[in-house]
């Protein structure tokens, strides 16, 4: 029998859930996989124009895709979008948790705010989408999560966003044991620096220059890098791939 998510269903596109999909990573993440066939949910939280310019634009190329506003930090909300996912387009193949904040901040003069909005949307974020995944996603799907490679880097003002993607890189080993018998691959992708607002914002030019010249290829990556890793773990290609994180960075570490 064949169950790579391919087979899944014949007669509609398979669907994919792509958080955080209105700028940046995410959106070049629900580009690639309309252009691979998927029906997407372009989710997001406070960019509605962004986030129906991108739906539009992918319709408009003959795709299938809907925004849907909903915090990933709120349990009710990622319930309804899953709702909203299965009447619009039907029952979800691949979850990318892509979701995620940055603000480099010194451990000791980090704000009780900072810390619980970080945790909150990285963490609780994705625990949120996977628990909601367990139960309503198609068996034979896909679940993308994202760490970071400062994860190995451990420089200073990363304390508590390298926490955050720990956490998320221990939930990728063990949900992908949980889902035994789903035949439901769960996997974590951890970029490198990536020419998005989250990376760019608050940088002078010479420290952007810093990091682009720390890979040996000697760039920054864009998004497009990414979202073709995702479309691989996302496809037929990357069914034996699972419970693992896939460090795309340049060679940086
Ligand atoms: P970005 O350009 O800042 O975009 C972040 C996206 O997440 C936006 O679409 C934003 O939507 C959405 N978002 C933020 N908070 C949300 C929430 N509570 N609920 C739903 N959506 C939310 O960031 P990026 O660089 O593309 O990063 C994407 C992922 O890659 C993150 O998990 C990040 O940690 C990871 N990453 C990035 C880099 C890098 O160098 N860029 C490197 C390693 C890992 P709204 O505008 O609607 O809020």
């Amino acid at each position: 029998m064949n169950t790579t998510p391919h087979a899944a269903q014949s007669d509609r596109a398979r669907v994919a859930i792509v958080t955080g999909a209105s700028r940046g990573i995410g959106a070049a993440i629900a580009q690639r996989l309309a252009a691979d066939g998927f029906a997407v949910v372009v989710n997001y939280a406070s960019s509605p124009a962004e986030a129906d310019a991108l739906v539009a634009q992918l319709n408009a190329n003959g795709g299938r895709a809907i925004a849907v506003q909903a915090d990933v930090a709120s349990a009710d909300a990622v319930r309804r979008m899953f709702d909203v996912a299965e009447q619009e387009l039907g029952k979800v193949d691949v979850l990318v948790n892509n979701a995620g904040i940055l603000k480099t901040v010194p451990l000791a003069d980090t704000s009780d705010a900072l810390f619980d909005r970080t945790f909150a949307i990285n963490v609780r974020g994705t625990f949120n989408t996977l628990r909601e995944a367990a139960d309503r996603m198609n068996d034979g799907g896909r679940i993308v999560n994202f760490s970071s490679t400062t994860l190995a880097l451990n420089m200073p003002g990363y304390a508590i966003y390298n926490a955050t993607k720990a956490a998320v890189e221990s939930f990728t080993h063990v949900f992908a044991k949980e889902l035994r018998g789903r035949n439901i691959t769960v996997n974590a992708v951890a970029p490198g620096p990536i020419a998005t607002s989250l990376f760019l914002d608050g940088k002078t030019d010479e420290q952007v220059q810093t990091f682009a010249k720390m890979p040996p290829l000697q760039r920054l990556g864009q998004p497009d890098d990414i979202a073709s890793v995702v479309s691989f773990l996302a496809g037929a290609d990357a069914g034996w791939v699972n419970g693992q994180v896939l460090r795309a960075n340049g060679g940086l570490a």
